[in-house]
């Protein structure tokens, strides 16, 4: 196995791994140092959890000389301000005895602040994409002395929508730079942005993705609906010593509110919530406290929990079961981190059987179901998604499924395929714009009045 001494470091950078108290490269930082020392351009497939930043700022620190330019020549990007907040953080552990000048900067905040210390000089950037564009915009960030562009969470970045701006971004930074990029997953999306702007970049990877880890244990409980959900959860979090750090998960924000609600009243002091709606601030004392242990409980949506560390979570529960089952693979990598046991629960109900199957799928595993505690009330009781949906009967005009088209049925093509809408589009915009399109148009008067 590799060791820190392997990798030719620097004194500064021994000193403040000892301090940290880290004693051997983890794989990824041991497979990718050469290759990014190297310079050539790298992807790196590593999950968080596994020393991936460290698997870039150790080779990038190495190389990077004393330097008293104003403008920076390191420029990482990641895809939400927490993960700002937390790569300027480990970086601040690795140069605790080299004089770099680091800055974080996203949006949400002031960007007068950021200007200001900007140009006081900075040599490693850490930023979200749209904030750095509106800098290097306002002509006060000069992107021209980049030489290493780090991307990190690739998948993360495409997932959210940041292609454009990543291309905008490429578009100022100068042709000749190293480009490190790392992701969790190797997805299409990344396949096609990576041949699409670098020239064959070395990969490397240490586990296929979608590995579960070996140190989480995993179970599922079927239940009937989200009030029986609420009981079964409300039991086992009341076992606050078992349950002592507990991340939970839900697809979207609606649910994470409605899930805070719920859970708001028998447990006030210990839970706190993030998602995208709620204020930069909010969600960055949120996930603090949730570090620090002040809080036991933080509820969390699938993309702001991507890629943030947290130390001894005890158990991350799903409270819904995701659609992909690489979300999955990520919300339990949130625990069982650094060789501790994890424990992952996953609550499903039986319209997620599909779900289920693709996650037992991508895992090449079962999870074991386990049996609802007897004590566990089974509601009756329906949230709206919940409720059945209000079939028409007998409604002469539609269909009978033996009209439907068989196997000899070929799509139209799109050309033939435009759906004629004929008047109703013009009320469509006319909503849309919200006044008639025509004078005196009563259909759309009457239409509107109605409302
Ligand atoms: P990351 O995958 O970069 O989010 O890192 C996960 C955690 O592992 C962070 O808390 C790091 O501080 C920690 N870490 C990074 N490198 C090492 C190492 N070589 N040995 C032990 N822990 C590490």
């Amino acid at each position: 196995m590799a060791t820190f001494q392997d990798l030719n470091l620097n004194t500064p950078l021994y000193n403040a791994l000892d301090d940290l108290g880290f004693t051997t490269p983890t794989p990824i930082q041991a497979e990718a140092f050469n290759v990014i020392s190297s310079g050539k351009d790298v992807v790196g497939i590593a999950q968080t959890g596994t020393g991936k930043t460290y698997a870039y700022m150790l080779p990038v620190l190495k190389n990077l000389k004393f330097s008293t330019q104003e403008t920076p020549r390191v420029l990482i990007l990641v895809p939400t301000r927490e993960l700002v907040v937390q790569v300027v953080d480990e970086i601040e552990k690795l140069t605790k005895y080299i004089n770099t000048r680091i800055l974080g900067v996203y949006g949400g905040t002031n960007i007068n602040t950021q200007k200001r210390a900007i140009a006081e000089g900075i040599d490693i950037l850490v930023a979200t994409p749209g904030r750095l564009y509106d800098l290097a915009l306002s002509r006060v960030l000069q992107l021209k002395t980049i030489q290493k562009l780090i991307i990190d969470e690739v998948d993360v970045m495409l997932d959210l929508g940041f292609k454009h701006q990543l291309i905008n971004i490429f578009d100022i930074l100068p042709q000749k730079r190293q480009n490190i990029m790392f992701s969790a997953t190797m997805t299409q999306d990344v396949d096609v942005l990576i041949n699409e702007f670098f020239k064959s970049p070395e990969r490397v990877s240490i586990a296929i993705s979608g590995t579960p880890l070996d140190n989480i244990s995993q179970q599922r409980y079927n239940v009937p609906n989200f009030y029986t959900k609420i009981n079964l959860l409300t039991h086992l979090l009341n076992d606050t010593e078992t349950y002592n750090k507990v991340l939970i998960f839900v697809a979207f924000k609606r649910m994470a509110d409605r899930l805070f609600e719920q859970l708001d009243e028998h447990y006030k002091e210990e839970l706190c919530v993030i998602h995208s709606n709620k204020t930069q601030n909010y969600r960055l004392r949120s996930i603090e406290q949730f570090r620090n242990g002040e809080n036991r409980i933080l509820v969390a949506t699938d993309v702001m929990a991507r890629g943030l560390d947290i130390d001894n979570v005890s158990h991350v529960i799903n409270f819904d079961t995701p659609d992909f089952p690489e979300n999955y693979m990520h919300r339990i990598g949130r625990t069982g981190r650094a060789e501790r046991e994890g424990k992952a629960l996953i609550f499903s109900t039986k319209k997620d059987q599909d779900a289920i199957d693709k996650i037992e799928g991508l895992m090449k595993m079962t999870i074991p179901v386990i049996d609802l505690p007897e004590t566990i009330n089974i509601s009756t009781e329906l949230i709206e998604e919940e409720r059945p949906q209000i079939k028409e009967h007998n409604n002469p005009t539609k269909r009978k499924d033996e009209d439907a088209p068989g196997p000899a049925f070929h799509e139209k093509s799109a050309k033939n395929s435009k759906e004629n809408l004929g008047g109703s589009y013009k009320f469509k915009i006319a909503a849309k714009y919200k006044k008639p399109k025509t004078r005196g148009d009563k259909n759309y008067n009457r239409r509107n009045k109605r409302k």
